[in-house]
């Protein structure tokens, strides 16, 4: 018995397979969170800078160089990537290179 499959057999089920692996990808994707809007009012309370680099370290002697979110103790994510969460900014991602007067440096 000769179990081979037609050119056109062998096309559906790859057309299928596409499909599935089409739906398991956008059902398996990371959500896609808004950035923290550095003037919302929330982030203007904890002085939160997008770019450590504009803050003026004058303004905040907690501040020490060296300190941004991306080694702060409340970012999660993954090390690495530009936007990640942070624990005080729920549903919302901020910068790597950002900063806030909540910092505490990761240990
Ligand atoms: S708490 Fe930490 S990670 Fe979150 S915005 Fe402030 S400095 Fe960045």
């Amino acid at each position: 018995m000769r179990s081979t499959l037609s050119r056109r057999e062998a096309l559906k089920h790859i057309a299928i397979a596409a499909g599935a692996l089409a739906v398991a990808r956008t059902t398996t994707a990371a959500p896609s969170l808004p950035h923290v809007n550095p003037k919302d009012p929330m982030a203007v309370g904890v002085s939160y800078h997008e770019n450590v680099a504009t803050l003026k370290a004058s303004e905040f002697p907690q501040y020490k160089p060296g300190d941004k979110c991306a080694n702060c103790a409340q970012i999660g994510g993954t090390a690495g990537q530009a936007w990640r969460p942070c624990n005080i900014f729920a549903g919302q991602l901020v910068s790597a290179n950002g900063w806030c007067s909540a910092y505490s440096r990761k240990t």
